[in-house]
C-alpha cells in the first residue's frame, strides 16, 4: 500500500471561503493544497454579474472574480489539485483524507469550504429531464440562453428565484413564476423588481405537481393549494430555485452539523468539533451566504488553523 501523502494544511472547495483560506494559508507558509471538488470556482461559476462584492465598482462577471482568487492563491505557492475528496477520517490525531482516485493524505489541519448545492422538488420527471438535459434546470444563468423566446416557469420565492426570474425575463418571451404561498421570502427590493417585469406572471399558492414531457419538458402540472384547483402551464423550461443544501455528507460520522447538514462550529471562529478540522463558508453558514462573508469566513479558518499549527509546532 502507497504511504499517505504528509500535508501540513488541506482545503477542500474552490469557493470564495477556499480560496481566500489559501491566500492565508500559503502567505503563512502552511503549505496549502487545496481541492476543488467537481465545481472548480463554486456557485460563483454560475452567477453572472456580482455587484455586491467590494473592491469592483462597476461589478465583476462571476467565473472572471472566481479566476482572479485562484491566480491570487497560486501567487503564494497554494497547490491546486482539480479533484474531489470523496472520504475522511477524523478520528485520529493526523486527520486522513481520500481523493476520488483512491490518493491518501494524512494532514495535520483541515479547512472544508465544500459549500452548497442547489436543491430540487424530487419529482421524478424533474430529475429525469434534468439529468438528460430535457429542460429542467437548477441555473437559470446556466441555461436561460436555451430558452430564448420560449415560455420557461421558475419554481421559488426567495432572492435566487426572483434573481433568475429578472434574468429569464430578459431572455424568454413568458417566465411563470411559483410561488407556494401568498407571499414571497425574496428582499423587497427584488420582488417589487420581478412585480414589475411585464412578462413575469406570479402564481400564488401554487406547487408543481408533475413535470410534463417525455424527452423534452412539454409543459408544468401545477395545483393551486388553496383551491386545490389543477392547470398545466405550457413551458419548454423548468427551472428550480429553492434554495440550497451544504455539501458535507462525507464528513457525517465525524463532524457536528445541524438537521439540515450545516457544520456546526464554535460562535464567532471557524473550529469544528474535532481539533485542527475547521469549516468555512456556505458549508457552516445558512444565514449570510454571500461572496463576502465566505471569504471573511475562509480568512478566518486559515488564521485559526495558523495559530492551531503553531501552538502545535508544526509551522
Ligand atoms: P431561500 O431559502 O431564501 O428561498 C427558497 C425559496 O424556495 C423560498 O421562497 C421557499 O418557499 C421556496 N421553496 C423551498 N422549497 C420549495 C418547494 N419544495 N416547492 C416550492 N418552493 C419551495 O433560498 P435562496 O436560494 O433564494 O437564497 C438563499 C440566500 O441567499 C438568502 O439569504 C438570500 O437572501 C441570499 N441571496 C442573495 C442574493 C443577492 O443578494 N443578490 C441573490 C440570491 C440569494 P417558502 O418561502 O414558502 O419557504
Amino acid at each position: 500500500m502507497a504511504t499517505p501523502e504528509k500535508a501540513t494544511c488541506v482545503i477542500i472547495g474552490s469557493g470564495p471561503a477556499g480560496y481566500t483560506a489559501a491566500i492565508y494559508a500559503s502567505r503563512a507558509n502552511m503549505n496549502p493544497i487545496l481541492y476543488t471538488g467537481s465545481e472548480p470556482g463554486g456557485q460563483l461559476m454560475i452567477t453572472t454579474d456580482v455587484e455586491n462584492y467590494p473592491g469592483y465598482p462597476e461589478g465583476v462577471q462571476g467565473p472572471t472574480m472566481m479566476d482572479d482568487f485562484m491566480k491570487q492563491a497560486e501567487r503564494f505557492g497554494t497547490q491546486i489539485r482539480r479533484e474531489m475528496i470523496t472520504k475522511v477520517d477524523f478520528s485520529g490525531e493526523k486527520h486522513k483524507l481520500w481523493t476520488e482516485t483512491g490518493h491518501e493524505l494524512e494532514a495535520d489541519s483541515v479547512i472544508i469550504s465544500t459549500g452548497a448545492s442547489a436543491k430540487w422538488l424530487g419529482l421524478e420527471n424533474e430529475q429525469r429531464l434534468a439529468r438528460n438535459g430535457g429542460g429542467v434546470s437548477a441555473c437559470a444563468v446556466c441555461d436561460g440562453f436555451f430558452y430564448r423566446g420560449l415560455d420557461v416557469a421558475i419554481v421559488g420565492a426567495g432572492d435566487t428565484a426572483a434573481e433568475e426570474a429578472l434574468y429569464l425575463s430578459k431572455l424568454c418571451k413568458n417566465v411563470h413564476m411559483l410561488v407556494r404561498r401568498d407571499e414571497m421570502r425574496a428582499s423587497k427590493i427584488m420582488q417589487e423588481r420581478v412585480k414589475k417585469a411585464e412578462n413575469i406572471t406570479i402564481h400564488w399558492n401554487t406547487e408543481t405537481v408533475d413535470v410534463l414531457g417525455q424527452d423534452e419538458v412539454e409543459g408544468a402540472l401545477v395545483v393551486n393549494n388553496k383551491t386545490k384547483e389543477e392547470s398545466t402551464l405550457k413551458v419548454q423550461g423548468f427551472f428550480v430555485a429553492i434554495g440550497h443544501k451544504p455539501n458535507t455528507g462525507i464528513f457525517k460520522e465525524f463532524l457536528d452539523m445541524d438537521e439540515t447538514g450545516y457544520l456546526i462550529t464554535t460562535p464567532g471562529r471557524s473550529y469544528t468539533n474535532v481539533e485542527g478540522v475547521f469549516a468555512s463558508g456556505d458549508a457552516q453558514d445558512h444565514i449570510y451566504r454571500q461572496a463576502v462573508t465566505a471569504a471573511g469566513s475562509g480568512c478566518m479558518a486559515a488564521l485559526d488553523a495558523e495559530r492551531y499549527l503553531a501552538e502545535k509546532g508544526v509551522i
